[in-house]
Formats: structure tokens, C-alpha cells, sequence
């Protein structure tokens, strides 16, 4: 295999060169604290920072570094949209309950970037546009029929490129043309997840990292929970399970409904200022349209294309990986076909039997997971709901908590059946290619 990694190559996500992974202590463990969060990913950290701005005292416990997480691995593109397609959705369940998901999906879009910018985390958060790009020319009809079913029913904007067109998007002739989503956005995941971090800290939560909390039990008095951690007991009125794909068998009920897969990422070495023009001349995020996606996107700060995709793979060797994504590289971006890349790396996503996140609360215990790889804007939302949730503040509901949470007999969180899936998947998108259309 040809030589694809720079000299200075690291096997761990590009965020972590500007935002590395740190050391939280948490300091001394309190016998008992209102609200404990296990996972200090987007989501335990923006309900910790909420409750804790509220006056309660929290602590957040990550079984490793805070951040180590999907939240510092991501892609970092900001969305409002589901793998569920809004049309089959509508279809499936009516126009009520499609455009009440949808409407949450816009405020967690819209409430991020707010967010972001009342905090001032200087993260790179733009809305710099999407471009779907169609697979096929059957894909290319499906995503019209979407869009145009969105604007019409919630007035998102869109501007379809035919296939003619496409070069004024991406230097490729990979696609049969696609759709711009103007108004779409990006960040850079590092510094997101450390300005959430920060601002946790300076609120007053503990967050104890390398601590894995590994049982919760109900307390005999008192507080409703005893939480059992690496480092000892505690107990809590609250808890709140924010481990997503991460989520471990200790938590068998959340495990059983979560179904964790890897997602694979590279970064190239730092391209000429104009060979990346040319490739993304509006610096918009790209997906493809396929269940399995690919996905590109400039570095927000420095001259690299940042890419992914051919996620469950079931691969964990660097090489094998990169020269995986290479070849997609090369395949969509020919002009990319001989550079080397400097940073590859993995992270844990978690999809749902019913495709849709889930937020909620079982057994007493609150939790948001499920993201579908729309965990950048949905985690931070859902943090911000389970600590309004247990406010007792009414903003705090949410069109998502009324589903139920499906899971399957016999699964127990080990998904080995996603192979198949991701064959499954593939199967689809061709068999939508050859039909010509909907
Ligand atoms: C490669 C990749 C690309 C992605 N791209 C995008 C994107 O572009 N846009 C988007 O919206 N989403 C994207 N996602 C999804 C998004 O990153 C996640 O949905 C989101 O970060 C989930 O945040 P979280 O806080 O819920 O969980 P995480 O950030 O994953 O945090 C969970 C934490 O739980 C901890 N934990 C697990 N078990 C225990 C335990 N027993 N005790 C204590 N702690 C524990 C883990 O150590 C981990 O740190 C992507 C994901 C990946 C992997």
C-alpha cells in the first residue's frame, strides 16, 4: 500500500490539536449532590452548566478525559434534519407530529448557534450552506421531492444544482447533481465541547473525569439514587445518562436501545489556499445522499479538507481505514487523488431501532441519546431539556420525548447485526439508483 500519511501523521482526531483532551479531577467528591450526569459530551455538560446556573450542585462523571468522546471527534456540520426523511415521516405519522419533530430539530439548529454566540465561544461557528450531493439521478429526484416537501410545509429554504451545474459547488464530477441548504451551519466540534467545558467549570459543576460510574441504585433514604463510581459512592436527586454511543452495559436499559457504530474521519496534510478553493469554492459542508454517507468539509482553521465516512465498517487499523477514505477522497475529488493525510481517527455514533433521538426519563433516570449523527445540535439541545425537565420548567418539553424508545428481543447493545445493516443500506440506495426515481 502506497504511503498515505505525512511524517508528522497522528491516529487521533485534528480537533484535539486545538482543543487537547485535559485532566478534570472533579476534586473531592461530596457525599451527596442535587443532580449527578453521567458522559461529558455535549449533552451532560450543557444540562450540568443549566442546572447548575440554576443553583444546583452538579457533578459530571466521563469514564475518560471529558471530551474523549464523539463530542471533540465529530464533523462538526450543524443540521435540523433526520436520517428519517420529513416526507415518510409525515406519511408514516401526519403532518402534526412530523412538523412538531421538525420544528424541534430548527430550534435546536437555530438555539446552538444562539447559544454560541451569547456564551462568545469562539468556535468557528458559521452558516456557511450545505450541498447534498445525488448519488444518483433517482437521488437527485427523491432530495427535490423532500425539499420541496420542507419548504412547503415548514418554509425551509433550498436551491436545487443540476448536475451541469455542480462544478460551481465542488470540484467533481462524481454526482448527479444536488442541493444547496443555504442557511446550514458548521463548527469546530474542539472548541465547542472546551468553551461548553469551561463554562461548566466556572458555573461551579465537579466533573470527574476518568471516573466510569458503573451502577446506579435507588437509596434506601434521602436521595432518590446511589451512584457507584470508580472512585467511590455517591448519591444524587437526579441523574442524568448522556453516554450515547458510548453507552455501557451498566446501563442495560439504555444499552438495549442504542445501537453504537464507528463513524471514520480523516484530515489532509494543509493543501495550497487555492487547490482547496477549488475543491469547496463556498466552504460549505457537502454530504452525499446516500444512507451511508460521505462527507467533506474545509478545516475552519487551517487550509485542509476535513472528510469521512464508510462509517460500521467494522475496521480499526489505521492504514486499513485511511486507505479506505482515501479512495473515497479520490474517487469524489480527483485533484485530491495524491495528497497525504495528516490525522485519521474514529469515533462512536449511535443510531435507534426507529431511526429518531430520544429523550426522556426511565425508572426516575433522565436521558438524551440516539443522535442518528445529529448530536452536535441535538445533544446541546437535549442537555439544555432534561435540565429544564428537572427545573420543573415548561419550556422543558419536547416533541421527541412522547415516542417510545424501541428495542429489539434479545439485544443487549451489541450490535452485530450491522454489517448487514450497512449492506442493507447500500442495497437501498442502489436498488433507488437503478429504479430512475420515486
Ligand atoms: C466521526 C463522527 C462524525 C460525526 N459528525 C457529526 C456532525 O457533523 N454533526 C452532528 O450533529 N453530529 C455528528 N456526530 C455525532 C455527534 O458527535 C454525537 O451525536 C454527539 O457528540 C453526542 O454527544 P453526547 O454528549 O451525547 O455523547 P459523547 O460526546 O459521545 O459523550 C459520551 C461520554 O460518555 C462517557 N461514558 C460512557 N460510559 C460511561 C460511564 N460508565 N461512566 C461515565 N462516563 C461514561 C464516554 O466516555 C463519553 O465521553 C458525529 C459522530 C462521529 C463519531
Amino acid at each position: 500500500m502506497k504511503d498515505l500519511f505525512t511524517t508528522d501523521f497522528k491516529n487521533a482526531p485534528y480537533w484535539w490539536d486545538a482543543a487537547p483532551l485535559t485532566e478534570s479531577a472533579g476534586g473531592v467528591m461530596a457525599p451527596s449532590y442535587d443532580a449527578i450526569v453521567i458522559g461529558a459530551g455535549y449533552t451532560g455538560l450543557r444540562a450540568a452548566l443549566t442546572l447548575a446556573r440554576a443553583g444546583r450542585s452538579v457533578a459530571v462523571f466521563d469514564k475518560e478525559r471529558p471530551g474523549y468522546g464523539a463530542s471533540r471527534r465529530n464533523a462538526g456540520f450543524l443540521g435540523r434534519t433526520l436520517k428519517k426523511s420529513y416526507v415518510d415521516l409525515k406519511a408514516a405519522k401526519g403532518i402534526a407530529y412530523a412538523t412538531a419533530i421538525y420544528r424541534d430539530l430548527s430550534a435546536a439548529y437555530d438555539g446552538i448557534l444562539a447559544f454560541i454566540e451569547e456564551e462568545g465561544i469562539d468556535c468557528h461557528a458559521v452558516r456557511c450552506g450545505r450541498l447534498i450531493a445525488a448519488t444518483s439521478a433517482a437521488h437527485y429526484a427523491v432530495l427535490e421531492r423532500e425539499l420541496a416537501g420542507m419548504k412547503a410545509d415548514l418554509g425551509l429554504p433550498y436551491a436545487m444544482v443540476p448536475r451541469d451545474r455542480l462544478r460551481e459547488e465542488m470540484a467533481t464530477d462524481l454526482y448527479d447533481g444536488g442541493a444547496v441548504i443555504p442557511d446550514l451551519g458548521s463548527l469546530h466540534p474542539g472548541l465547542y465541547h472546551r468553551g461548553l467545558m469551561t463554562r461548566a467549570l466556572a458555573a461551579g459543576v465537579a466533573i470527574f473525569g476518568n471516573c466510569a460510574v458503573t451502577a446506579i441504585e435507588q437509596a434506601s433514604q434521602g436521595d432518590r439514587f446511589r451512584i457507584i463510581t470508580a472512585a467511590g459512592a455517591t448519591r444524587a436527586r437526579d441523574v442524568v445518562v448522556a453516554t450515547n454511543g458510548y453507552t455501557p452495559k451498566s446501563l442495560p436499559w439504555h444499552a438495549r436501545r442504542v445501537i453504537p457504530f464507528v463513524g471514520y474521519m480523516a484530515a489532509t496534510e494543509p493543501l495550497p489556499p487555492e487547490l482547496l478553493e477549488k475543491q469547496l469554492p463556498h466552504r460549505r459542508t457537502v454530504i452525499d445522499s446516500n444512507l451511508d454517507i460521505d462527507f467533506f468539509r474545509p478545516a475552519p482553521d487551517s487550509p485542509r479538507l476535513l472528510f469521512g465516512g464508510a462509517t460500521a465498517n467494522g475496521l480499526e487499523d489505521p492504514a486499513t481505514i485511511a486507505a479506505l477514505l482515501h479512495g473515497r477522497l479520490a474517487r469524489a475529488l480527483p485533484d485530491l487523488a495524491d495528497v497525504k493525510l495528516s490525522h485519521v481517527w474514529t469515533g462512536q455514533c449511535a443510531g435507534t431501532f426507529d431511526m429518531m433521538p430520544h429523550i426522556g426519563c426511565h425508572d426516575g433516570i433522565w436521558y438524551g441519546m440516539g443522535y442518528n449523527f445529529a448530536g452536535v445540535p441535538m445533544g446541546s439541545f437535549f442537555g439544555l431539556k432534561i435540565a429544564q425537565k428537572i427545573l420543573g420548567l415548561p419550556a422543558g418539553t419536547s416533541a421527541f420525548e412522547a415516542a417510545t424508545f424501541p428495542t429489539l428481543p434479545l439485544y443487549r447493545g451489541n450490535p452485530w447485526f450491522l454489517p448487514l445493516a450497512m449492506r442493507y443500506f447500500a442495497w437501498k440506495d442502489a436498488k433507488l439508483a437503478r429504479s430512475g426515481g420515486p
